[in-house]
């Protein structure tokens, strides 16, 4: 099942990426609650809740996807990707190695969903002591806004310092996104969702 970004009721797929421990859930807890509905998650080992945001009068639904545990089964994985039309890729800022794996999940997601999609970048724990390397952050918005050449107009790939913990730039960071995935397919298809 794969359905065409922005599709009328502008309903989202989002999957959250990064290493283990980034604090995806919390993130996603942050904005949604602990208390959503757990459909899929001892099952499949992924689940979604559906966060909704209004950018200019444009109302956006996010599906959010998120990963447990072991990303074990090669299954999960592509039933994780399937039809995504963005992503947030997470980092810990305490955690260097978790900001070089970024280039790894972002070549899988690609893979699985099978085309370009657009994403928004956040360093996470920025509570904690931010030993972050500013310029290798920089190459790689750059070098990730650069596969977006083919839409022919640049394109702007957001990074956010948040902390699940504090609460801070949790809210800023999906409205990023909205206005991501809006600029992506003004982009792509010439269209206003
Ligand atoms: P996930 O594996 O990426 O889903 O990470 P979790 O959301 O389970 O978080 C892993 C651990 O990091 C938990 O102990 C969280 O409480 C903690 N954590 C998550 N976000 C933050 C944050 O912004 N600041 C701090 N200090 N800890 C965090
Ligand atoms: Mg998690």
């Amino acid at each position: 099942m794969t359905y065409p970004i922005g599709y009328r009721e502008s309903y989202f797929k989002i999957c959250i990426i990064g290493d283990g421990g980034v604090g995806k859930t919390s993130l996603r807890e942050r904005l949604l609650g602990e208390d959503f509905e757990s459909t899929y998650l001892l099952t499949i080992g992924a689940d979604f809740a559906t966060y909704e945001t209004e950018i200019e009068n444009q109302q956006f639904k996010f599906q959010i996807w998120d990963l447990a545990g072991q990303q074990r089964f090669n299954v999960v994985r592509s039933i994780y990707y399937r039809g995504s039309h963005g992503a947030i890729l997470v980092f810990d800022q305490s955690r260097p190695e978790s900001f070089s794996n970024l280039e790894e999940w972002k070549n899988e997601m690609y893979t699985h969903v099978g085309r370009k999609i657009p994403f928004i970048v956040l360093g996470n724990k920025s509570d904690l002591k931010n030993r972050i390397d500013q310029v290798a952050l920089q190459e790689f918005i750059e070098k990730s806004e650069n596969e977006f050449s083919f839409l022919n107009v640049p394109f702007t790939i957001p990074y956010l310092n948040t902390s699940a913990r504090t609460s801070y730039n949790v809210e800023e960071a999906f409205t990023a996104l909205a206005h991501t995935i809006r600029d992506f397919i003004l982009a792509t298809e010439n269209r206003v969702i």
